[in-house]
């Protein structure tokens, strides 16, 4: 649900223009990425419950760059490294991590929150617990992570984006989709898969 789109910084708009500039044409925000550029945001080697893809706000229309998961043990780790930058509503704080070369993770819903606001984040470095924290709006049916992805705060569609060495695909509709492990393995969404 969090676009923060609104709270660009004027650098990112330089950013936007010198690549319009070169381009010529209007910037769509690409998955296309390496394996291994993000990692699960949670341990693998453990069942996990995988609710599918969908936009930010969960109803139809706009970019699907966003993803829950149930981990077996409730923690949530940062994707990739980064800087932690925390977003205080009414409901309280949540996690974005701001990374190298543009790239934005969010982690909403999180509970028991164990970093701060500024703090360097390596791969991995717990996060927090999945949760139903609501702190600027939403709704969970039960404790997840809504994974988000953004690049220079535009969000990405994650078709095609790789999570450890599983790519997602993304489906028509809301809450569906798929993961590939790059052995081949495929696991439909909504279900519970053993992330290896
Ligand atoms: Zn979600």
């Amino acid at each position: 649900m969090r676009n923060y789109g609104n709270l660009r910084t004027a650098v990112v708009r330089l950013l936007t223009v010198v690549t319009l500039a070169a381009s010529g044409s209007v910037v769509t925000p690409m998955a296309a990425q390496a394996e291994g550029l993000f990692a699960f945001p949670f341990a693998t080697g453990q069942s996990t419950y995988a609710a599918g893809t969908h936009t930010d706000t969960g109803r139809d229309g706009g970019v699907q760059n966003a993803i829950d998961f149930t981990p077996s043990d409730y923690t949530v780790r940062a994707s990739m490294p980064g800087t932690v930058h925390m977003t205080y509503c009414s409901g309280g704080p949540w996690v974005r991590i701001d990374h190298a070369d543009g790239w934005n993770t969010g982690y909403y819903h999180l509970e028991n929150i164990q970093v701060s606001d500024g703090q360097w984040v390596n791969t991995g470095q717990v996060l927090g617990k999945v949760g139903n924290a609501l702190p600027c709006g939403g709704y969970t049916t039960g404790p997840h992570v809504h994974f988000t992805v953004w690049r220079y705060g535009n969000p990405v569609d994650l078709n095609g984006l790789w999570l450890s060495s599983w790519r997602i695909e993304t489906s028509n509709g809301q809450y569906g989709g798929s993961l590939t492990k790059n052995d081949g393995h495929r696991v439909g969404m909504p279900s519970r898969f053993q992330a290896y």
